[in-house]
């Protein structure tokens, strides 16, 4: 049931981080990958490649859409499909409200929000095709956050766009439940990696947040491989627009 042997997975921003935890666990699950990244992910492919799986690079800024056809097209040529894609690509920009840019406001949003749909367009095109000549569920994971569900402070790009992730996780499972795909979130709590680096070099920050975490502890990138493995595995085929939240009881408190 939770095997991904013979499926082929897009991961977005597979150099660094969760995209990289969740690269290396869906390949230790049996699946291909091609990472998605601004530069190439070799250290990432070395890792896929050392559980017995095939990874290709593809090269893609995705803080535009322009790219979007070229990443499925070279992941279809080096393949041969695609059954997963997890949209994990995304950047955070830190300001108070009242000084926040236009800048900043369109790169986070264009990022997270407006390249994640555009690939599920992209991608989803293919699986609905598939789903009906072979059965196969394309599955579609998107990266959300607890912003999907909180406010946060001095990030209003980011928490519009990862409610926005929420609401379309939600919008593109209604309307490809029926098509053959099922499309999820996985919401992370606080993860160590280079986009909370800040929080995590903040002494005050830090312990606040690790006092609210009844876990005590950060998150790391391999805390989420497993929430992205079942969500992409055939045991979550009746799952759909569940944005699941894996972030050491934070949302509990
Ligand atoms: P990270 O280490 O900074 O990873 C972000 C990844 O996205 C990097 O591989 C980065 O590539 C890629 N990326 C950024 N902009 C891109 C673009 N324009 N085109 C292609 N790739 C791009 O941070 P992370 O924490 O793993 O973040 C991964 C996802 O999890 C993000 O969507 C983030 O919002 C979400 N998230 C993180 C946390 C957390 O606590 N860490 C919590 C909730 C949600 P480069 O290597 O080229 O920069």
């Amino acid at each position: 049931m939770f095997n991904l042997i013979g499926r082929k997975a897009i991961v977005t921003g597979a150099n660094t981080g969760i995209g990289q935890g969740i690269a290396v666990a869906l390949a230790k699950a049996g699946a291909d990958i091609a990472l998605v990244g601004r530069s190439a992910a070799a250290e990432t492919q070395a890792m896929v490649q050392a559980e017995g799986r095939k990874a290709i690079l593809v090269e893609a800024d995705l803080s535009s859409i322009e790219p979007v056809g070229d990443v499925v097209s070279q992941t279809i040529e080096g393949l041969g499909r695609v059954d997963i894609l997890v949209n994990n690509a995304g950047i955070i920009r830190r300001e108070d409200a009242l000084e926040f840019s236009e800048a900043d406001w369109d790169a986070v949003v264009d990022t997270n929000m407006k390249a994640l749909f555009f690939m599920s367009q992209a991608v989803g095109r293919h699986m609905v095709d598939w789903a009906s000549q072979d059965g196969a569920r394309g599955k579609i994971v998107n990266i959300a956050s607890m912003l999907t569900f909180q406010g946060g402070i001095r990030v209003p790009s980011y928490t519009a766009s990862k409610s926005g992730v929420g609401g379309l996780t939600k919008l593109l499972a209604n309307e490809w439940a029926s098509k053959g795909i099922n499309v999820n979130a996985i919401a992370p709590g606080y993860i160590a990696t280079n986009n909370t680096a800040a929080l995590q070099a903040d002494e005050t920050r830090n312990r606040q947040i690790l006092e609210r975490i009844p876990e005590g502890r950060w998150g790391d990138p391999t805390d989420i491989g497993g929430a992205a493995v079942f969500l992409s595995s055939k045991a979550a085929d009746y799952i759909q627009g569940h944005i699941l939240a894996v972030d050491g009881g934070w949302l509990a408190r």
